[in-house]
């Protein structure tokens, strides 16, 4: 009986080590949020990208069309963390502006960047009233301006020139076009600014591991030029399900599938996310 119980005693013994070293392990594990993460979310026809920096600062690059940006965070934001370090619009269009209002109505913005064009829309108007009611600092950006946060980098491609106050005749050529930098990982976010336009950047550092492809793959999103000094590894194409406009164009599939970048979409993929440790990255959806 004895013998039994000194059994017993000895399999619970080690089933408590055991679940003890599990718990340590779990818990002193190094964070995952160490990794830059880059989500290219899944909001329809429309852009949206949400990035988490290793030193752990939000940042948001547009909005969606609608609503559907804030279901989309919640997914993937910190449970609790109702603060974004920056939010950037690329142009005030509806599909890269409408969420952004519901955004800074749930969510404390720091900072916002944005090109300052003039655009006559009611959403736009509304949207200028809620920063200035909210006094959120509203820099207007150009090429060459910059923030470090930590180790990440987002620096500002173009416009070339400030566009406070511009008319623009093709409101997409008036996109905010950035690069985000973390050690050897980057990625291009190109807004929806077109082929004819892109000429405009190709003396910048452009090449990067990722691009966003501009305007949701419009045959006027991409061209070669552009995607032989970016060199992307991947291409991602944010693009809304049996949209009216037959975006993406087979031409731009086409191009891709030439310098054999990989191609991700939302529309097929659903939400996008890309994780950096600075030197590799993992693409998960
Ligand atoms: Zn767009």
């Amino acid at each position: 009986m004895n013998h039994l119980k000194r059994n017993l005693q000895f399999v619970v013994s080690i089933f408590a080590i055991v679940i003890f070293v599990f718990l340590i392990g779990r818990y002193s594990r190094p964070q995952a949020s160490s990794d830059l993460k880059v989500y290219f979310l899944n909001v329809g026809q429309g852009d949206a990208e949400y990035i988490k920096t290793p030193s752990g600062q939000d940042i948001l690059i547009d909005g969606g069309p609608d609503t559907s940006v804030l279901n989309e965070l919640g997914k993937v934001m910190d449970f609790g963390d109702r603060e974004i370090n920056l939010v950037i619009l690329s142009h005030p269009h509806a599909d890269h502006l409408t969420g952004l209002l519901e955004v800074i109505n749930r969510f404390k913005v720091d900072e916002v960047w944005e090109t300052g064009v003039e655009y006559p829309s009611s959403t736009y108007d509304l949207w200028r009233q809620e920063i200035f009611a909210r006094k959120i600092p509203d820099k207007i950006v150009k090429a060459g301006d910059s923030k470090d946060f930590g180790e990440t980098k987002i620096k500002i491609l173009y416009p070339l020139s400030p566009l406070q106050n511009s008319k623009i005749d093709n409101l997409n050529n008036a996109s905010v076009v950035n690069r985000l930098d973390y050690k050897k990982f980057s990625v291009l976010f190109m807004g929806d600014l077109e082929k004819d336009f892109q000429t405009k950047i190709l003396n910048e550092n452009l090449f990067a591991t990722v691009l966003k492809v501009a305007h949701h793959g419009s045959s006027n999103g991409l061209s070669e030029n552009l995607l032989k000094v970016v060199r992307p590894a991947l291409a991602i194409i944010e693009v809304g399900k049996d949209n009216t406009y037959g975006h993406p164009a087979s031409s731009i599939i086409n191009l891709l599938k030439k310098y054999a970048v990989r191609i991700y979409r939302t529309d097929q993929n659903g939400t996008i996310e890309i994780d950096s440790d600075g030197e590799g990255y993992w693409v998960k959806n």
